[in-house]
């Protein structure tokens, strides 16, 4: 069973008429509905204004795979949430970051660079290729498929280079993009998946579904490593008995997080 927590920002399905007609349920709830053909998953949902952003220490310590999408509110996620969610990034859980969460806290503290990319908001063709057919991500899908209306993302994309790029966007106004990128952080897997603009259908086309569901099941990690003595601040395992027999030379002048 791998357990799931689809993270919503859920703000412009509320306040917007015509994205609420798209997803009355919010985006979170468009993808609960496709993800539960797929009886692996156990899956739950979270929204920005619940207690804790939705996402307690206990729901994150049984999560294999966050999903997230934000936009408007980044700001408004707790810090205390961001911390939680690296944390658990490091020791393996899987993040996937849907579109505009390029900009998320969460996204900007794992790759350490600003995030920023190019933009329009004109309805335009999307054209996704499949830069990797033979990845598991990319399983079942034409070696390209299209978006009729879709928000343009163009480059620069001010990201590290990721891991691999298993997408590549082409817009109806000429741009290009990369628009699905691996990125391994400490036993964590992080998929960054470029389309979901709130105005368009997105997350009801079924090559994104697909995308979705298969990223879920490759960012799951099997091994999970709990770093709980090295997050504390004056980890013991930072400071082993040798395995040799040595002795001390030189000298010491401590250390600021040094036990007395
Ligand atoms: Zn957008």
């Amino acid at each position: 069973m791998t357990n799931i927590i689809i993270w919503n920002e859920n703000i412009h399905e509320v306040e917007n008429e015509e994205v609420k007609k798209i997803y009355p349920n919010g985006i979170h709830g468009c993808i609960k509905d496709f993800l539960s053909t797929d009886n692996s998953l156990k899956i739950k949902t979270a929204t920005l204004k619940e207690d804790q952003n939705g996402l307690s220490e206990e729901l994150l310590k049984n999560c294999d795979v966050v999903i997230w999408w934000g936009h408007k509110a980044h700001d408004e996620v707790l810090d205390k949430t961001v911390d939680l969610v690296q944390r658990r990034v490091l020791e393996g859980m899987g993040l996937i970051i849907l579109h505009s969460g390029h900009h998320s806290k969460i996204f900007k503290r794992l790759m350490g660079t600003n995030c920023n990319l190019t933009w329009r908001e004109f309805g335009e063709k999307e054209r996704l290729w499949i830069c990797n057919p033979g990845h598991p991500i990319c399983e079942g899908l034409e070696p390209y498929f299209e978006l009729e209306m879709e928000e343009m993302y163009g480059e620069p994309f001010q990201v590290p280079s990721p891991d691999e790029t298993l997408f590549t966007s082409w817009f109806e106004g000429g741009e290009t993009f990369r628009s699905g990128l691996l990125y391994r952080r400490g036993n964590g897997q992080i998929f960054y998946f470029r389309p979901g603009h709130e105005a368009y259908p997105t997350y009801h086309n079924i090559n994104v579904q697909i995308v979705i569901k298969n990223a879920i099941h490759f960012v799951k990690q099997k091994n999970k490593v709990l770093w709980e003595d090295i997050h504390s601040p004056t980890p013991k395992s930072n400071r082993p008995k040798p395995i040799e027999k040595i002795s001390k030379k030189g000298f010491s002048v401590g250390h600021p997080t040094e036990e007395k």
